[in-house]
Formats: structure tokens, C-alpha cells, sequence
């Protein structure tokens, strides 16, 4: 069975060699026929020439997909999958944060047990601050309870998968990606095997607390309309409160005359219902912004090329 290795690269000039060998170090004798799909997401260092200087001297199968400008990880996944011609295929990271040695082990599962289509790395432990572990597990205890969809706090997208599962990841055309929902709303069988994550070798994370608040709502409104529900919910319980308290006005009115309850009650009623529907306004815009952008059937990512070391007549853009 061929093994596609793809591999999604911003900034990444120094991981590149060192990830290299440490794949061809632990594959050797174990995996025979694979096939690596680095995709250069518009990096603003060397990570090109590092990934063509590599694709030069080797004589494993090595495909580059280069982006004509950085579209993020996801969207290099998507690119990458629709490169791979493996009939499994595998997602690393090139920061060698996920040791290859576990892809091994991926897929000695998957030869093992037939009835398996995926094998995801799942992080037991992890080399983060309290206050974002925290937050990450406030964030899947709140999309489980509002989602159909399982999500696995701890699950990464490090992972090896069957050709059929890629096809079905495949037809998800949908231009906000959010993996984590994607991988489970597919079905397949999946095993979960523990890792533990190491440190980058080399370069910074991309990922800024802002841009995982970002991404964590993404997941919310690609995988759950519940939020719309919420706050049609909280619409309909504030009319009821309003009709209760206008019934009281008019009765103050008529029965004991008094006409004006008080500045402060007004202000604090602007204010609250003011608040309230700017927040419903802005759930609906979130749902309203996402269908906008995917009307206009934008593609997920562009290439500016593909390069291969291999005579390969079946290249996808
Ligand atoms: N990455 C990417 N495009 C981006 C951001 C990240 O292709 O816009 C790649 C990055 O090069 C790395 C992987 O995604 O191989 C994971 O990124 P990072 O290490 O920053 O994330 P973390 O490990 O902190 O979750
Ligand atoms: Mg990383």
C-alpha cells in the first residue's frame, strides 16, 4: 500500500531537512512505497527553495503544491489531499511537533484492522498554558452540547486515513474549513491512539489566542445552527418579559397614577435590549457573512504551481 504524506508549510525553512530525515529515518524497512505532498502556503521565507532543494536530491516521490499566497492550514490540507495519490494518506505538521515514528504505527493499525479507515493522534497531555487548556476544553464542552457532530477534545489532525475517507473529505466543498468538525461529520471508523506532542524545532506557532477565538467560532457556525436558536429564544422570552412589564405600566397608570416609573428603569431597559439585539444581530451576521462568501464559489485555495520530481501526468492544481 502507498503511503501520501502531506505536509502543510508557512514559514517552515529550517524544519524542512531535519523533518525529511527524520521521516526517511523512521520509515525505512517499514514503509515501503510513499510519497511526500509539501504545500507551500504562501511562506514569506525560504520554505520554498528548502522544499525544492529537497525535491531535487531525493529519489522518493515528492510533490510541492504552491500557493499563490497564504490561504491557511486548512485550506493547504484541502490542496494537499488533492494531491495525494496514496492509497492512505497521513497529515503531519513540519514543525516536527508530531513524530513520524507514529505514522509507522498508524499504519501498521490500519494494516492490522481492516475495518478501520482512520487512525488519529490524540494529544492526552498537552505543552500549553493552563488558561488555554482551559478555554480548549470550555470549547468542546460547549459545541458537543450544541452539535451533532462529535468532537474529540485532544484530537489533532495529525492522522492516517484510507483513500475513501480523502474522496469524502474531498467532496466537502465548503470554502470555511474547520477539519476538526469535517474528519467527524465524514463517519468512518476512527481509533484514537495517544501521543504526546514534543516542542517546535524551530520558528513560532501560528496560531495567536485571537486567531483560536476566531477559528473556535468558525467551528460553531460551520458545525451548529444553535446560536440562531438561542437567540430567537431569548427574542421570544424578552417580548413575553416586555408584554408582562407593559401590562404592569398600564395598570400602575390607571389604578395609582403613576406615570413615569423613573429614569433608571428606562436607561437600563435601552441599554439591555439595545445589547440584546445587536448580540442576535451579530449571531445572524456570522451565519449571513459565511453563506455570502460561499455563494460567490470562491476556490479553497490557488496554485501558483505544482512541482514534482516525478513523471506524474495526473497533476491536480
Ligand atoms: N500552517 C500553514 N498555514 C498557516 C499556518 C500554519 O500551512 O497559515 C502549517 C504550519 O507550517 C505547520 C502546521 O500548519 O506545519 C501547524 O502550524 P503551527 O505549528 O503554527 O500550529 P500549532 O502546532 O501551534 O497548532
Ligand atoms: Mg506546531
Amino acid at each position: 500500500m502507498k503511503l501520501s504524506l502531506v505536509v502543510p508549510c508557512y514559514n517552515e525553512e529550517q524544519n524542512i531537512a531535519p523533518l525529511f530525515e527524520k521521516i526517511q529515518g523512521e520509515f525505512q524497512n517499514k514503509i515501503d512505497s510513499y510519497e511526500l505532498v509539501f504545500v507551500n502556503d504562501g511562506s514569506t521565507d525560504g520554505t520554498l527553495n528548502a522544499l525544492k532543494q529537497l525535491c531535487d536530491s531525493t529519489d522518493i516521490p515528492v510533490k510541492i503544491v504552491n500557493f499563490s499566497r497564504n490561504f491557511g492550514k486548512e485550506a493547504a490540507i484541502f490542496a494537499g489531499l488533492k494531491n495525494a495519490s496514496g492509497d492512505l494518506i497521513s497529515l503531519i505538521d513540519a514543525d516536527l511537533q508530531q513524530d513520524p515514528a507514529y505514522v509507522v504505527k498508524m499504519v501498521q493499525y490500519l494494516d492490522e484492522n481492516s475495518d478501520c479507515d482512520c487512525v488519529a493522534a490524540f494529544q492526552e497531555k498537552r505543552h500549553e498554558s493552563a488558561f488555554r487548556t482551559f478555554c480548549k476544553k470550555r470549547f468542546y464542552h460547549i459545541i458537543n452540547k450544541m452539535s451533532d457532530t462529535e468532537f474529540v477534545d485532544g484530537a489533532s489532525d495529525f492522522r492516517t486515513f484510507r483513500s475513501t475517507m480523502k474522496d469524502a473529505i474531498l467532496e466537502m466543498s465548503e470554502y470555511h474549513r474547520f477539519s476538526k468538525g469535517i474528519f467527524s461529520w465524514v463517519g468512518f471508523n476512527t481509533y484514537y491512539m495517544p501521543y504526546d506532542a514534543d516542542e517546535r524545532l524551530s520558528g513560532t506557532s501560528k496560531w495567536s489566542f485571537k486567531k483560536l477565538c476566531q477559528y473556535a467560532i468558525d467551528g460553531i457556525v460551520a458545525f451548529t445552527t444553535v446560536p440562531l436558536k438561542i437567540s430567537t429564544s431569548i427574542g421570544f422570552l424578552t417580548s413575553l418579559a416586555s408584554l408582562i412589564y407593559i401590562i404592569i405600566v398600564i395598570i400602575e397608570k390607571l389604578a395609582f397614577g403613576i406615570a413615569v416609573p423613573g429614569y433608571a428603569t428606562i436607561v437600563v431597559l435601552i441599554l439591555f435590549l439595545g445589547g440584546l439585539q445587536l448580540l442576535a444581530l451579530g449571531i445572524n451576521g456570522e451565519y449571513l457573512s459565511r453563506t455570502y462568501i460561499q455563494s460567490k464559489h470562491r476556490p479553497i485555495y490557488i496554485a501558483r504551481e505544482v512541482i514534482s520530481n516525478k513523471d506524474d501526468k495526473n497533476d491536480t492544481k
